[in-house]
């Protein structure tokens, strides 16, 4: 038995997402609390504290409740499909060592265990555009593509820049006011202002990773690993 009473029935679906989140509070301990408390009605399958330290709250055979309202991939119901794993992180700060090494041996485990691709591996704010902005700019995907746990992509210059509404429908953004945003917050946190080519030539590129077996390695021109 895990500690969280806040879950539900799948509704006929395996797991074939993780939804990396943060938690926004002070501390592991008072995430915990709230998504444990059958009067907050939100959970998560996974929490992993600041020092590494990992609790399962919600049986990954279960409906946890931590994506709500959202689309990726053309699929809303998203709790339905996927896993949610919480970092505790009152959404200012860095993200400690011990608590990513813990994430990428989570991320491993989950994985194996359900077939995801590092693809399916995405943010709270990819699917839910504009509503959510977690785990925010300061996480790790360039780390976690280069474990194969995630997508993450730096073009070059000389990539081609294709129309960017098509490159986000095909990596599963959903069709949404804020989805430049969501892709930034993610891939160019530190990018602002009207779109621009390399906003066009990193969405390709990371279509391109997409669609290639083992392409979440594949970066910096599809080089060998630096
Ligand atoms: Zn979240």
């Amino acid at each position: 038995m895990f500690p969280s009473p806040n879950h539900g029935d799948r509704r006929g679906h395996a797991p074939s997402l993780v939804v990396l989140h943060f938690t926004q509070m002070r501390d592991a301990a008072a995430a915990r609390a709230r998504l444990c408390d059958p009067a907050a009605q939100v959970s998560a399958h996974w929490l992993i504290a600041e020092d590494g330290t990992t609790e399962q709250l919600v049986c990954e055979t279960r409906r946890a409740w931590h994506a709500g309202a959202g689309r990726w991939q053309g699929h809303d119901d998203i709790n339905s499909r996927s896993i949610g794993i919480e970092l505790a992180n009152p959404g200012d700060r860095p993200f400690p060592a011990p608590q990513m090494t813990a994430l990428r041996r989570l991320l491993r485990a989950i994985m194996t265990r359900w077939t995801i691709p590092p693809t399916n591996v995405i943010a709270h704010s990819d699917m839910a555009p504009g509503r959510k902005i977690d785990p925010g700019p300061r996480l790790d995907w360039e780390g976690l593509s280069r474990d194969d746990l995630a997508l993450f992509a730096r073009p070059d210059p000389s990539d081609p820049a294709p129309p960017l509404p098509a490159s986000l429908d095909a990596l599963g953004y959903p069709d949404d006011p804020a989805r430049l945003q969501a892709f930034r917050l993610r891939h160019r946190p530190w990018a602002t202002g009207p779109e621009t080519d390399a906003d066009r030539r990193t969405a390709a590129r990371l279509l391109r990773c997409a669609n290639t077996p083992g392409g979440s390695r594949l970066r910096d021109g599809g080089g060998a690993p630096s």
